[in-house]
């Protein structure tokens, strides 16, 4: 015998259907125009290192030192900048994220992490991304 609903309203697929037209605010939608949103469509390449439900990580495409990765949020948002407080989490996962990736390449001694944010720090691509540079020593301060 079969497990039917008796109302529409019981089945949990109704609660989650309910939620999706009610909230679209709360589902970012990818910016067609942004870069990173598109390798995240796959309609741009790029070597994955990473991924998980929240973030992705591809090797930058003009690597700074042997280890040059981009940790980037599955959800667009333009930058530190521009986070708010409900971004908090996801900027933490792209951090621990690179901290995995750095301890797969053994590169524990030394690597850093950096947001540019905004023209005048170099920030070229608008949606937030981690970069986790290694793999040779670092001067500080940065240029
Ligand atoms: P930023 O200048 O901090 O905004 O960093 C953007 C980074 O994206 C730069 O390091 C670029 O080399 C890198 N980048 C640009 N286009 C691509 C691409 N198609 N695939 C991978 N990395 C890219
Ligand atoms: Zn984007």
């Amino acid at each position: 015998m079969s497990r039917g609903f008796s109302r529409w309203a019981d089945n949990p697929a109704a609660a989650m259907l309910s939620f999706s037209q009610t909230t679209p605010e709360r589902i970012p939608m990818p910016d067609p125009n942004c870069l990173f949103c598109r390798i995240l469509a796959g309609e741009i390449p790029a070597k994955k290192i990473y991924e998980d439900d929240h973030v992705f990580a591809f090797e930058d495409i003009n690597p700074q030192a042997p280890t040059h990765v981009l940790i980037i949020p599955k959800k667009h948002f333009a930058g530190l900048k521009e986070a708010q407080a409900e971004h908090a989490e996801i900027i933490g996962r792209c951090h621990l994220a690179a901290a995995q990736i750095a301890r797969q390449r053994n590169i524990e001694h030394g690597y850093r992490t950096v947001l540019n944010v905004g023209p005048g720090a170099g920030q070229s691509v608008f949606h937030l991304h981690v970069h986790l540079i290694g793999g040779r020593p670092l001067s500080w301060p940065p240029g």
